[in-house]
């Protein structure tokens, strides 16, 4: 029927100068119609030339004038609580007038069902936003696999300070709830790697009088493993800016050489990353609004 009106709008009633033949209701009369629309005049001019309205266009068929009585603000919900009420004349002052009352001046109530159906849908969208963050998360490990395989055989204090490199112009820039995820597993998985490095490291130390051979290898699976309860959106890191991907960033690094040599600031960037915590992940009734995806 109306075909729009999602959001803010206009809910309007429509009367009949004599009743007719109710087309959606081929056992009743009907002497109004209700409608919704963001622009009503608009809508009443194509309802004048017998789109958008059965009722209205039989009323034309049938040389049945019609006029606007009444207007609310509202949606497709209160202009369905309105038609379900099936009382248009207590709501139309033509009608109220005739009958020696005052019309009803509020719309009926939108039930309770509509309001569920509404706060399911949008329980809906935050339950897609957060498998968005997750697959967010999910490239973020795959971003910290890659750079930890090509920072192999460097130490932890190289690896935190390329990490603390690439991470730092995200922190700089905007940062996002796309972003935050992506970052925050990328820090993550590369924190847990260097934890493994260094505990490695002083295990040889303390075995001194057993020299080994070879460097300790990072291993990503063992670290992914150490951390089971890493947030999905933990604080996160900035790096991610513009058109650059962690891949992008991460070449670029290797290939200025940076693989086996300490940050030109010597590691001194504060890393992991200890800024603001970005909001939690969709919980309860808050609808965050729309924030744009960190581009690829
Ligand atoms: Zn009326």
């Amino acid at each position: 029927m109306t075909a729009m009106a999602q959001g803010p709008g206009w809910v309007y009633l429509v009367h009949l100068e004599r009743p007719i033949g109710d087309p959606d209701n081929p056992r009743g009369q009907a002497r109004h119609y209700a409608g919704s629309a963001r622009e009503v005049a608009a809508r009443l001019a194509e309802h004048a030339t017998g789109q958008g309205a059965r009722l209205l266009a039989a009323a034309l068929e049938q040389g049945v004038r019609w006029h606007l009585v009444r207007e609310w603000p509202g949606g497709r919900a209160e202009e369905r609580a309105l038609k379900e009420a099936h009382n248009a004349p207590r709501f139309c002052p033509e009608c109220a007038a005739r009958a020696g009352r005052r019309p009803q001046r509020e719309l009926p109530p939108v039930k309770p069902r509509q309001a569920a159906a509404q706060r399911h849908a949008a329980a809906e969208a935050q339950a897609q936003r957060h498998e968005v963050l997750r697959g967010h998360a999910a490239i973020g490990r795959e971003d910290a696999t890659r750079f930890l395989a090509l920072l192999d055989g460097a130490s932890a204090d190289e690896i935190q300070a390329a990490a603390a490199e690439l991470q730092t112009p995200y922190y700089e820039g905007e940062r996002t709830p796309e972003g935050d995820a992506r970052q925050g597993a990328f820090a993550g998985r590369v924190t847990a790697a260097i934890d493994r490095l260094r505990e490695s490291k002083q295990a040889q130390t303390a075995a001194a009088t057993q020299p080994q051979e070879g460097t300790p290898e990072v291993s990503t699976d063992t670290a992914q493993e150490r951390q089971p309860a890493e947030p999905e959106t933990r604080p996160a890191t900035e790096w991610m800016k513009g058109a650059k991907t962690a891949h992008d960033l991460i070449t670029r690094q290797v290939e200025a050489g940076y693989s086996a040599t300490a940050s030109p600031n010597g590691g001194t960037r504060p890393w992991p990353p200890t800024t603001t915590p970005p909001p939690p992940p969709p919980s309860g009734n808050g609808t965050p609004g729309p924030r744009k995806p960190p581009a690829t």
